[in-house]
């Protein structure tokens, strides 16, 4: 990957797919950096601003959507999220390629940004692997849970709409899959 020009690897996936295991994986590669989103959502446990999301207000990402700041942005679950032109232009300028972990509206504004990626798309085995994966984790209300579950069918039928579609029953397997479509040598 490091003699191919730098690109955004865009990740997208239903709720509870294994998305985010997989890119703190995939972020270890010292060719590969993540885009930190801005959102309005609030922190869960074991996050941290600034390394996993830049939590803001809904006042601030308004201002900062009018200025143009976002190069995608959606409102997802409720809240917003955005990737900042900024840190995009900036990893690319430097030569790396910038992961961005974001929904399949936001994936389709990155389709039409005209700027390089490779797109992919993170299935769970089944719905209903799926929806233990999320009453497990524990960290949604029952409230929220219903609407992430509502439009995770909605979200499925938008991966055909990726350069690839990988199947994540093996955590594994899936890392080892992911590496090899993006080109990247496994770290020492
Ligand atoms: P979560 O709140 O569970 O971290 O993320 C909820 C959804 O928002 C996920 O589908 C995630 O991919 C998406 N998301 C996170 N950051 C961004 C972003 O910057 N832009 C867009 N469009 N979606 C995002």
């Amino acid at each position: 990957m490091s003699n191919k020009p730098a690109r955004m690897i865009v990740l997208s996936g239903p709720t509870a797919s294994g998305k985010s295991t997989l890119w703190r994986h995939l972020v270890r590669h010292p060719q590969v950096t993540f885009s930190v989103s801005a959102t309005t959502r609030s922190i869960r446990d074991g996050e941290e601003d600034g390394r996993d999301y830049r939590f803001i207000s809904e006042e601030e990402f308004l201002e900062r959507k009018e200025r143009g700041e976002f190069l995608e942005w959606a409102k997802v679950h409720g809240h917003f999220y955005g990737t900042l032109r900024s840190d995009i232009e900036e990893a690319l300028a430097k030569g790396l390629n910038v992961l961005l972990e974001i929904d399949v509206q936001g994936a389709e504004q990155i389709q039409n940004s005209g700027l390089p990626f490779v797109s992919l798309f993170i299935k769970p085995p089944s719905l209903e692997i799926l929806h233990d994966r999320l009453r497990n984790r524990g960290t949604e209300s029952e409230e929220e849970m219903a609407l992430r579950l509502k439009i995770v069918e909605e979200e499925m039928a938008c991966a055909e709409n990726y350069d690839h579609v990988v199947v994540n029953d093996d955590l594994e397997q899936t890392i080892a899959k992911v590496e090899q479509i993006l080109g990247l040598e496994v770290p020492a």
